[in-house]
């Protein structure tokens, strides 16, 4: 018989409920074992969904993220977050987002025990968000098994054949920073004493199969940290755990034999993306070792095509018998959970989608066809296969015009009619900004008033003429909160926009919309991806009227403010009947216009926000160029159709340039805004190193914790900038948009900026009234 399995479920709720519960927990409004409680209901819920799997995961649950819960686990929390108020969960809290619930104690507690939160980065190339590890010399692991073990008792005490999910070993050391150049492979041996304790107090605990998650597996690795891998499982191979050495992401390619003949019980392999390896595998495999697939895609949302699955693994069956697992692909982490909560998808589109709940019955059906015949499935089966047909057929999805206005673009559509230099001093005549200008990314705090105004809209209660109002009356406050804070270039502040990418996405065709699909993207924050089904227009203008409405109110320029195509197409979720660079293309066109309109509409900077792109980099670096090229000549063909005197700005996060750097400078942006603020200006590294031409906005105030920047901390950072790029060519701004943040947070923290930014204006000596 086929053992089932699930690598990780998706933790925040079908109704979002532990985002809220840990919001009411930081603002104090609720308690730790409100909170807990909460955790409780949402793993007894979706282990029950996952019952009847052979093996459902457990430690896939967190609070905020499941590599701080590691770092938690190993006794790898930053020391400055150990000191202060609270239990170990306000410690963990502290490292997350730089402060936790307040002190009831003692009021002052909060802006007191505020820390550094730890750096976040995107885990590997998804849009989750994980906090890096941290080590230096004095890193000294410890094992604090407590979280996994009772959430161990929990399940079986459920009744469920539990199998605790960890970070392996290797990769928990890859994804971490050495804060002081400590090298972090003189940390494996300390590092895997501890492994070994823990997996021994889990199989003390009950546990027999571990799930090891080692995905850099699928990235590329040198010799030393290939030899790491030997080092850790040769180490960990007398444990009494079956352990399941499990990747994901992409084929192992290289690493395949080193995969294959590592000391554990099993491999789990992502049949998605490395498809490719498995021939290879099941040559390599030693025959006492099982073989777990995952052929239910974990990473998007289209039903899978059973009959062809079961072609495929129908030989593979025969071969291995018992051995063989089935799984999808990673963990269900980035799906929503369940499709039958949606009410409003066009008919079509909803019968061409799996949620999680959805794709563990696929899961399901793939088993017992493969345990007992197609027969025994035959109802399911045909009804996928006329699902998965009609998808194919559909004239939602293919539009002839799009895909011929695609086939004529010219690489003259990605070209600015002179090089920045020239540009540089006609937008400076335009517009006649101070040296240091300030500015912010975009959006203001989506208040409750936004929120409900829009709940109210979209529900039909407030009509368009007075839903417009209400958010004119936002845009109006924010343009005045910005004069009276003398920035430099205003924004309108995004009140209309639910989030970057589903308010344009709301308006193209081709996307359609779920109402719960909710993925997380970092601890409390989630977001909904639309579902880009077919071939993509614009009907009419999506941005004119606002930021016409906003620039009525202002002297100073009004940003323009756009979605680029590489963002859209990373943030949602994709079709996957077509190459990715093919939508990107059709995405590119639909928002040259709207570029073309606001130029038309006498917008004179326009900012194109690509959060997004570095994330899509394939895993593996020989993969780079190719994603690169497409990616940038999208971003072109957006933004380069405009006049000489229109600044094109583009605005990235979380974002490492080192290695991109070419690509970053091809884009040809007259000013790129950065995340720089948690990393201390060291991403401008890759700035100065490369003499990258055009003006940069390095963060300089980190907007995802509440942590308000002082004028000091913030002229220290610019300094920083200073030192490694021209002062000329610097803008000052936070390091993302606002709209998470409060209007209490945000003020002073811009006040603190832009009375920074003066103080540099004064102090630098060689300061020109006009830029250039
Ligand atoms: N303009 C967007 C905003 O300010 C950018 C957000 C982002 O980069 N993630 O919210
Ligand atoms: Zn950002």
């Amino acid at each position: 018989m086929i053992t089932t399995h699930n690598l990780g479920f998706p933790r925040i709720g079908a109704q979002r409920e532990l985002k809220f519960a840990l919001e009411s927990y930081w603002k104090g409004q609720s308690s730790a074992s409100d909170l807990h409680a909460q955790g409780h209901t949402l793993r007894q819920r979706h282990w029950a969904l996952q019952a009847d799997l052979d093996w459902l995961p457990v430690g896939d649950f967190s609070f905020y993220d499941q590599v701080l819960d590691m770092s938690q686990t190993l006794g790898n929390l930053p020391a400055r977050a150990l000191h202060g108020h609270g239990t170990e969960l306000d410690a963990y809290f502290r490292v997350a987002r730089g402060r936790s619930a307040p002190d009831h104690q003692a009021q002052a507690c909060c802006t007191a025990h505020a820390v550094a939160a730890g750096e976040m980065t995107k885990w590997f190339d998804t849009n989750y968000h994980y906090i890096v590890p941290e080590f230096d010399t004095h890193t000294r692991f410890a094992l604090h098994a407590d979280r996994l073990v009772s959430q161990l008792q929990e399940a079986l005490a459920q009744g469920h054949a539990a199998k605790p999910v960890l970070i392996g070993p290797v990769t928990y050391l890859a994804l971490g920073k050495s804060k002081d150049g400590t090298s972090k492979l003189s940390l494996l041996p300390q590092l895997l004493n501890v492994y070994a304790e823990l997996i021994e107090v889990l199989v003390q605990h009950g546990a027999t199969w571990i799930q090891m998650d080692e995905p850099i597996l699928v990235t590329e690795l040198d010799a030393d940290w290939k030899h790491a891998f030997q080092t850790a499982y040769h180490q960990l191979k007398p444990c009494r755990a079956k352990l399941l050495l499990t990747t994901y992401f992409g084929p192992l390619q290289d690493n395949l034999h080193l995969a294959a003949t590592l000391p554990v019980a099993g491999l789990h392999l992502d049949a998605i993306t490395g498809r490719e390896d498995v021939p290879a595998l099941l040559n390599l495999l030693p025959s006492h070792k099982v073989l777990s697939l995952g052929v239910i895609n974990g990473r998007n949302i289209w039903k899978t095509d059973l009959n062809a699955t079961l072609d495929w693994l129908a030989p593979i069956h025969d071969r291995l018998g018992d051995r063989l697992w089935l799984a999808p692909s990673c963990a269900l982490l980035h799906v929503p959970v369940d499709l039958s909560s949606e009410q409003h998808l066009p008919t079509d589109v909803q019968r061409w989608l799996a949620f999680g709940a959805q794709k563990l019955a696929e899961l399901r059906t793939l088993a017992q066809a493969l345990n007992h015949g197609r027969e025994s499935v035959h109802a399911a089966l045909q009804a996928n296969t006329s699902d998965v047909q009609s998808r194919r057929v559909s004239p939602r999805v293919h539009q002839p015009e799009v895909k011929e206005a695609v086939a004529k673009i010219h690489a003259d559509m990605g070209q600015r009619q002179h090089p920045y230099a020239v540009r540089a001093r006609l937008q400076a005549e335009r517009l006649r900004l101070p040296p240091y200008p300030t500015t912010t990314i975009g959006s203001f705090p989506q208040t409750t008033e936004i929120r409900q105004a829009r709940r109210a809209y979209k529900s039909g209660e407030l009509d368009a003429t007075r839903y417009q109002i209400a958010m004119q009356a936002e845009i109006a406050r924010s343009v005045a909160e910005q004069e009276a804070l003398d920035l430099d270039v205003l924004v309108h502040g995004e009140a209309e926009r639910n989030d970057m990418v589903e308010y344009f996405g709301e308006q193209l065709e081709g996307y359609a919309f779920s109402q719960f699909g909710w993925v997380q993207s970092y601890g409390s924050r989630c977001v909904k991806p639309p579902i880009l089904f077919g071939d993509i227009c614009r009907p009419a203008p999506m941005t004119v009227a606002w930021t016409r409405f906003a620039q009525s109110l202002t002297q100073r320029p009004m940003k323009g403010m756009l979605t680029g195509p590489v963002t859209m197409l990373n943030w949602s979720f994709v079709r996957d009947d077509q190459p990715r660079s093919e939508t990107c293309l059709q995405l590119a066109l639909a928002i040259r216009e709207e570029v073309l309109d606001l130029e038309r509409a006498g917008v004179s900077i326009i900012q194109i926000d690509e959060a997004a792109l570095r994330e899509g980099l394939p895993l593996r670096r020989t993969q780079w160029a190719t994603y690169l090229t497409w990616a940038i000549e999208a971003f072109r063909i957006t933004a380069n159709g405009v006049r000489d005197d229109t600044q094109i700005h583009t605005h990235m996060c979380y974002s490492e340039f080192n290695d991109i750097m070419d690509a970053i400078a091809a884009m040809d942006a007259d000013v790129i805004t950065i995340e720089t603020s948690r990393s201390d200006m060291e991403l401008l590294d890759a700035f100065e190193h490369f003499a990258y031409p055009n003006e940069i906005g390095p963060g300089v105030y980190d907007i995802h914790s509440p942590n308000i920047p002082s004028q000091d901390q913030i002229v220290d950072l610019m300094r920083k900038a200073q030192s490694r790029i021209p002062a000329e060519r610097l803008w000052v701004n936070p390091d993302c948009g606002l709209k998470t943040r409060q209007w209490q947070e945000v003020i002073p923290a811009l006040q603190n900026m832009v009375a920074a930014a003066k103080r540099l204006r004064e102090e630098s000596a060689a300061a020109v009234t006009h830029r250039r």
